[in-house]
């Protein structure tokens, strides 16, 4: 509170108050004199005067005895506020739990609360007199006197965190806040500090520390990229893992975007592009995101598969963070890759040995049927001839009979033959002989047939390619192949036969063999007939026209050689189909 310092009848103001009193009086004698009673004059003028300065002069004593009532009343309240207020304070220095001190003008404590033997151990009389910078821990001495020095000159209070000695020896850590006093002169005259154990806010602060950094440490253990970024994408945390990843350390990623390491080249652009959408998609959702699987390219070129998850989450009171775990999972896809890789070729073997079971168990009731079948056949046939020779009526729906009964016997007979064929193949008559040969060989045999449909045939020959093969069978196989590229082309179309000499994958890595494709621009294959084409008796032609055993005969007898056929088809658009054979020794 602040009290205007009064005294009672300052001289001044008497006088001033006085010399009032007797101008008014003045007036007053000259002004009774003035309005004519000048047989009063100067009784009558003195009298009224006197009148009026005795009214002024009790008038003004009134005033005064008032006003010295007054400030009497305010001074005493105001001693009695600095009382209260003194007592106040002292009980506030005194009930402090804070150690409140007065130093000397060289800093020795003057003054020191009862909260000091609490805090310190130290009665404050045993204190008094000394110099506190004897107490302050040696490491925080200097950089202590250099906060104090620097805020004295600036007469601003300093607040410091120190370690001080006990009087059992040990160590706590206080914090204090000192302000100079200024004397009237401005001089410092002393100090008071208010200083407060914080040693259990340290233990708090540094047992956080610890576990942020165990926490830290934990998270650039793990192989897994552990990040946080905020919601323009700038890095808030990353660790060991993401970092190596983009060729840098944690503490140089923190601020960042990955724009930043994309310009560098530390990333793909576009895949940079796509974390970004990524991460507003879950800011914007609120949702967590899983990404079964993505790819980083990294610096070097190599790619790098991870499966992520993003979750939203409230990072230093930004609520639009985004939390995101990325794990390694290159090396599991590579042997995911190759677990399906040996699943589908596992699938191929096993689809491969239940077609060859089917196939030998159709060999072994081919075999056993087949004499059975031929020799009726035979009988049929003969007896058709005789009984043509015999009958001798001009009767042409006799002579159409015949003939189909005739056809169908030798339909029947031929199945038969490709039936055996396929199912006990006879011992191979190799030859040295170039695949053109052949393939010039089937188609002769096809001419009628081609030119009939208005097909065009196309060769696109290799030179000086040779096979080791037995050349009717060989010529049998692309004579099947060619008969249904035919019959795949009712409206006419162009085959393409080419033969050249090339590594199969399928058959060997490096070895070169002999390929015969044979290409057309017929009805295709529908997708769901590729895997049944080798399967005996498999057809989609009417009537009695297919049997179903090109294809697998031809097979058969390409495996024989050591080849194999393979096709390719698009339904539409047209068919390929690779044989392939065996190079003879010195091929080329
Ligand atoms: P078939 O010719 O007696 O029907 P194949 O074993 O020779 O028996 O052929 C089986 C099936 O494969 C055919 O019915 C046909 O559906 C299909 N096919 C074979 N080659 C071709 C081709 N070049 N274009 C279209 N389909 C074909
Ligand atoms: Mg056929």
């Amino acid at each position: 509170m602040k009290i205007k310092n009064r005294k009672i009848g300052r001289l001044p103001e008497v006088i001033e108050e006085l010399i009032l009193t007797v101008l008014v009086s003045v007036f007053a004698f000259v002004f009774a004199s003035g309005i004519g009673y000048y047989e009063w004059v100067p009784f009558g003028g003195v009298y009224i005067g006197l009148i009026v300065f005795t009214i002024c002069m009790l008038w003004f004593g009134y005033r005064r005895v008032l006003e010295s009532r007054k400030i009497y009343s305010e001074q005493k309240k105001a001693e009695k506020a600095l009382r209260e207020s003194e007592e106040k304070y002292r009980l506030l220095a005194d009930n402090s739990r804070d150690i409140i001190c007065l130093h000397s003008a060289d800093s020795r404590y003057v003054y020191l609360s009862p909260s000091c033997s609490m805090v310190l151990g130290y009665d404050p009389e045993e204190l008094i007199g000394t110099d506190p910078w004897e107490l302050v821990h040696p490491d925080d001495l200097k950089p202590m006197q250099e906060i104090a020095g620097k805020k004295t000159l600036e007469g601003k209070s300093a607040l410091m965190a120190y370690r001080i000695r006990k009087k059992s020896g040990d160590y706590i850590w206080v914090e204090s806040v000192s302000q100079s006093i200024i004397g009237d002169e401005g001089e410092i005259i002393g100090f008071v500090t208010s200083s407060r154990d914080i040693t259990e806010r340290i233990k708090v602060i540094d047992e956080l520390r610890s576990s942020e950094r165990l926490l830290c440490n934990v998270i650039d253990a793990s192989p897994n990229c552990i990040f946080i970024k905020d919601k323009e994408g700038r890095y808030l945390l990353a660790n060991k893992a993401i970092a190596d990843l983009y060729g840098t350390v944690p503490e140089n990623m923190i601020g960042k975007t990955d724009s930043y390491f994309a310009e560098r080249g530390a990333m793909r652009t576009e895949e940079c592009g796509l974390f970004r959408e990524q991460d507003l998609q879950v800011i914007k959702s609120r949702k967590p995101l899983y990404i079964s699987e993505e790819k980083i390219t990294t610096k070097e070129g190599a790619v790098r598969w991870f499966q992520t998850t993003k979750i939203p989450i409230s990072h230093m009171d930004d609520p639009d963070c985004v939390l995101g775990v990325a794990v390694d999972i290159t090396e599991r896809k590579g042997i995911k890759d190759e677990l399906k890789e040996a699943y589908l070729e596992l699938k191929e073997i096993q689809d491969q040995l239940i077609q060859t079971e089917k196939l030998a168990a159709l060999g072994r009731f081919a075999s056993s049927i087949a004499h059975e079948i031929k020799n009726p056949l035979g009988t049929i046939l003969g007896g058709i001839e005789f009984l043509e020779r015999k009958i001798k009526v001009d009767d042409k729906d006799i002579d159409i009979a015949i003939e189909k009964i005739k056809d169908t016997i030798l339909k029947a007979d031929y199945t038969m033959m490709s039936l055996l064929k396929f199912a006990r193949p006879s011992e191979l008559k190799r030859e040295r002989i170039s695949p053109n040969v052949l393939v010039e060989n089937a188609a002769s045999l096809l001419r009628y047939e081609i030119s009939l449909n208005n097909i065009r045939i196309e060769h696109d020959f290799g030179r000086g390619i040779f096979i080791d093969v037995d050349r009717n069978l060989i010529e049998q196989v692309i004579f099947n192949i060619l008969i249904n590229a035919v019959e795949a082309m009712p409206d006419g179309g162009t085959i393409v036969v080419k033969t050249s000499r090339r590594v199969e994958p399928k058959l060997s890595p490096d070895k070169p063999f002999c390929a015969i494709e044979i290409t057309d621009t017929g009805e295709g294959i529908p997708e769901e007939n590729l895997s049944r084409l080798f399967e005996p008796f498999f057809t989609t032609k009417k009537e009695m026209k297919g049997t179903g055993l090109g294809l697998p005969t031809s097979k058969t007898i390409t495996q024989n050689h050591g080849g194999d056929i393979f096709i390719e088809s698009e339904y539409g658009k047209g068919t390929t189909v690779k044989i392939i054979l065996p190079l003879a020794e010195g091929g080329r």
